[in-house]
């Protein structure tokens, strides 16, 4: 199970990689998350590596060891071609095994340490794509708070509709706009009806957001036809990333009814370049509640496990850099902070609800968490809900205002998990600039 540790999360493990220890790092060895790098600007293949410390273990020049077990060979080979989607594909027992593998190897006192020090890659010296193929992206909307807020400001009397509560929300995006951190985002142009007007007008956006998400990666899929319980969900899931859901709040006002966001939501969605495992989650699972007087999940989004350890406990923040900020040489400022497990629905509720109707879901499918914000004021995780639908200006040192975005800010959002008796886990920062919308062809 996902949701058991073992001993790779021993706080007490350190890492023959100096930069791993000392708690300050997203990656300590406790961590070993997945991506897919390349030397900045060399032209090489892409190849997966392990984020540790500061470094990058390649695991495409590491697969000359012969130190790793004879039974992950088809594993280590597809890492080393840069191919993250067919370990996904493998059953949780692989993934246990290559974890432990990694862990042993990169924890002080390997045996492996002497013959893969020179396999590492400093994260300053690479550049990263997407981790995985994405065939396929589903956006869901689990913060309450977030849905709750924004009802709000659309319907004042009535924020929450009577499904919220009942079902995971949720709708097709689209994966082909999916980019990794650190790729400019342009300012889309689009359809937007100004107040009092009877006709749009096409125009760069005005109310460029962002929304701050985790992405859900899928393991092994479900064939066509057949669901999957939630007894099996969590082992059906790979890992988590963090999730930028760029919005464009006046396309989508405009284009929304009556079958959801389209054009407001597709121009670039960021992924941060790290996949944190589940199994790397482990030390963080946390129960999952209702309300008082809120309805229970029905059966089939029901179980015990579910119940005692279905939600995570992730602290998520969002920062913000302007062009002048930068100009300045000031670092970003935060915005706001929240946490995943005050979420309505669980990761194993989402991948079982997905596939309750025979929908099959598969190696690399995105699952996107939705706008995580707190309960508490000033915590949204969007800059509608801080700016109250653009009517009170955020301040920002300098003198500064923003009620949405601008051309030239940079947003980066943050993740970790922290609790006694575990070490301290983090998943890299998600970030990307805003450019200026394209010239009218
Ligand atoms: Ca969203």
């Amino acid at each position: 199970m996902s949701l058991q540790t073992d001993p790779t999360h021993d706080p007490a493990l350190q890492s023959w990689v100096a930069s791993a220890n000392g708690g300050a790092t997203d990656f300590p060895v406790q961590n070993l998350p997945y991506g897919r790098f390349r030397r900045t600007g060399s032209g090489e293949a892409w190849r997966i590596g392990i984020a540790i410390g500061d470094q990058i273990l390649d695991l495409a020049a590491a697969r000359g060891c012969t130190d790793w077990p004879a039974a992950l060979a088809p594993q280590l080979d597809a890492l080393a071609a840069g191919d993250l989607n067919a370990v996904m594909a493998a059953p949780k027992a692989v993934r246990v095994a290559l974890r432990q593998a990694f862990s042993a190897a990169l924890r002080s006192g390997s045996v492996q340490a002497a013959g893969l020090a020179a396999f590492l890659v400093p994260q300053a010296d690479a550049e990263m794509a997407l981790p995985c193929n994405i065939a396929d992206y589903t956006d869901f909307y689990t913060g309450i708070h977030h849905a709750t807020a924004v009802g709000k400001l659309f319907r004042p009397d009535n924020p929450l509709l009577p499904n919220y509560k009942w079902v995971p929300i949720g709708y097709h995006g689209r994966a082909s706009s999916i980019v990794v951190s650190g790729t400019p985002i342009r300012r889309p142009r689009g359809q937007t009806l100004a107040p009092g007007a009877t006709a749009p007008t096409v125009a760069p956006s005005q109310r460029l957001d962002y929304e701050l998400e985790l992405g859900a990666l899928v393991g092994p899929g479900n064939a066509l036809g057949e669901p999957v319980a939630m007894a099996e969900a969590d082992d059906r899931l790979f890992g988590l990333t963090l999730l930028n859901d760029w919005s464009a709040r006046d396309l989508q006002a405009w284009e929304y009814q009556p079958l959801g966001p389209f054009l407001a939501k597709n121009f670039g969605s960021t992924l941060s370049p790290w996949v944190v495992t589940m199994e790397a989650l482990a030390p963080f699972r946390a129960p999952f509640t209702r309300p008082e007087g809120d309805p229970q999940p029905l059966p089939y989004l029901d179980s015990a496990t579910n119940r005692a350890a279905g939600a995570l406990d992730i602290q998520l923040s969002v920062w913000l850099q302007t062009a002048a900020m930068r100009a300045r040489g000031d670092a970003p400022v935060p915005l706001s902070q929240s946490n995943f497990k005050d979420a309505y629905w669980t990761l194993a509720q989402l991948l079982t609800h997905h596939a309750s109707n025979g929908c099959n879901l598969q190696p690399g499918d995105l699952l996107g968490t939705g706008t995580q914000s707190g309960p508490e004021a000033g915590q949204g995780g969007s800059l509608l809900e801080l700016s109250m639908g653009g009517k009170q200006p955020l301040s920002l040192p300098g003198g500064e205002q923003r009620t949405f975005l601008a051309d030239g800010d940079a947003l980066i959002l943050r993740a970790h998990c922290q609790r006694p008796g575990a070490a301290r886990i983090g998943f890299g920062d998600c970030a990307g600039m805003v450019m200026p919308a394209p010239a009218l062809a």
